[in-house]
């Protein structure tokens, strides 16, 4: 076959034209190779000016290195400050104001961070730590914490659980259920509020007396979030309300938030809402003598305190063909999370 000598032979002119432009290919000049650097890096507790009186000189690492932490903390003024001093040395400051939020999040269904916190209130966390080869710190994950509010009996208890299945994570409670409950504690993002895990005290807005609901110091045209998914039944002027819209959830109780500065421009009445989607904007419409969101829920037409009549809406259970091995990290965490001991208030 004529094609079967060709291939043969135009492979030998390849191999030969690669062969002469290798040859002609002029050598490279030898060019002086510097041994590596060191590299220098802060080691965890070390504050930046420890590291620049004594550096620290470390063999670069391929792996990541991941340990547990536990810490643990009384509240004086802040859950911020809080965690600050608790993780002094052994996370770096970025590190443990991530932390502070990621605490905050993992409770959001259960404590109204911008007012449930109290002076004494202890907390106890899990930390994942993670060094990465760089020397970078990082929280990786929690993996259970304990919040013990001074003002309830029962600590709050978070077991972090990854189902087997490639589930979404989820922070479960002792007892299997989950943490995402079918209701925010708070209609204002803690992140949007600017006082946040303190223990201020509450500003008046020269409202009418004894009224019965929660208000969230806010700026002007700070987002308002439904607390549930619901149907809109009310949006518009109400009296001292001022611009207020009504959200009925599905177990008839109705959520409602006034002094709104405008509303979110899709809301009419029978307009489905989403948890955690925005309603309308921070204001102080109505009898309001500074920006703020009044917010209240409502039980047969009757205004109950917003923070009782929230506390009780628990999560879904753990599904049944996974609760075998929660219930193993379960006894895992909450072995590890007792271990340590719990500081007093006054120690
Ligand atoms: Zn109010």
């Amino acid at each position: 076959m004529r094609q079967a000598r060709i291939r043969p032979v135009s492979y030998a002119i390849v191999a030969t034209l690669g062969l002469v432009a290798i040859w002609l290919t002029p050598a490279l000049e030898k060019k002086q190779v510097f041994p590596m650097q060191p590299v220098v890096v802060t080691e965890p507790g070390l504050e930046p000016a420890d590291f620049l009186l004594s550096p620290l000189v470390v063999t670069a690492s391929k792996t990541e290195l991941v340990d547990t932490l536990s810490i643990v903390g009384v509240i004086h003024s802040s859950l911020y400050n809080a965690l600050n001093e608790s993780g002094v040395g052994v996370l770096p400051a970025e590190a443990r104001h991530k932390l502070a939020w990621s605490l905050a999040d993992i409770f959001e269904y259960k404590v109204d961070m911008s007012r449930d916190l109290a002076q004494g209130d202890k907390f106890h966390i899990l930390v994942e730590r993670l060094q990465k080869p760089n020397g970078a710190i990082i929280v990786n994950k929690i993996l259970g914490a304990r919040l013990a509010l001074s003002n309830s009996h029962n600590p709050l208890e978070a077991i972090h659980f990854d189902p087997p299945g490639g589930g979404s994570t989820q922070y479960y409670d002792a007892s299997g259920m989950s943490l995402r409950a079918a209701f925010l504690r708070a209609p204002v993002a803690f992140r949007r509020i600017s006082s946040i895990f303190g223990m201020r005290k509450h500003p008046l807005f020269g409202e009418w007396r004894n009224h019965t609901g929660t208000d969230y110091a806010a700026p002007m045209g700070t987002p308002v979030r439904a607390i549930g998914d619901g149907v809109v039944i009310f949006v518009g002027r109400n009296g001292g309300y001022g611009n207020m819209i009504d959200i009925r959830h599905r177990n008839g109780m109705v959520s409602r938030y006034g002094h709104m500065r405008n509303f979110a421009p899709e809301m009419r009445p029978g307009l489905h809402v989403a948890m955690g989607s925005t309603i309308g904007f921070v204001g102080m419409t109505g009898w309001a003598t500074g920006p703020h969101l009044h917010f209240e829920i409502r039980v047969g037409g009757v205004a109950h305190d917003p923070k009782l009549a929230l506390q009780s809406k628990g999560g879904e259970p753990i599904p049944a063909s996974e609760r075998a091995l929660f219930q193993k990290m379960r006894n895992q965490t909450l072995a590890s999370l007792s271990e340590a001991h719990v500081p007093n208030a006054t120690e």
